[in-house]
């Protein structure tokens, strides 16, 4: 048994207000992946990166000032060509989400896999958690489903999750 957990695939980083070319490009890649895990009744999980109005007096917000994702708006909902119904789908305030691990724990499987944004901030936060609370699981990052901030921190943190065992596909 496989678990994808899809990360803040959301219109804000795709091709909102922090969008990127890459990150439209890997659409496609992410649909598809997301069917086969589909097709063979593997669990498909998504998280969201979630912000309030108050965004930019944030930690978050004083590093980073360009509201994305804010809750309810356009830019916050994942494309529904990839959503699919009836799937758990965590909100998270920060990059890394406990909440996450903790439903993992509940959870059987053998692999997990990940894709979606940013490679270099929210994918690897959450790749390195869960490799730390499951050492004996396989973890894989299916490199053509992530984009990063910029194509060479996408690059540095697929190298760094390679340097931690993640397996990079
Ligand atoms: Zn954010």
């Amino acid at each position: 048994m496989k678990i994808l957990v899809v990360v803040d695939m959301q219109n804000d980083f795709i091709d909102g207000s922090l969008g990127t070319k890459e990150a439209k490009s890997i659409l496609p890649f992410v649909k598809d992946k997301i069917e086969v895990f589909q097709k063979n009744k593997d669990q498909v999980i998504y998280t969201k990166d979630t912000h309030y109005e108050n965004y930019l007096e944030t930690p978050e917000g004083l590093k980073l000032p360009v509201k994305h994702c804010i809750k309810n708006t356009s830019g916050w909902e994942i494309p529904s060509s990839i959503l699919l119904p009836n799937a758990k789908v965590f909100e998270k305030e920060t990059f890394g989400s406990v909440h996450l691990i903790e439903y993992l724990k509940t959870q059987e499987f053998d692999e997990l896999h990940f894709v979606g944004l940013c490679t270099d901030i929210c994918v690897v936060s959450n790749v390195l958690l869960a490799k730390a609370t499951f050492p004996t699981k396989r973890i894989v990052v299916d490199s053509k489903c992530c984009a990063g901030v910029t194509p060479k921190s996408h690059e540095e943190a697929l190298n760094t999750m390679r340097m931690c065992q993640i397996d990079i596909l």
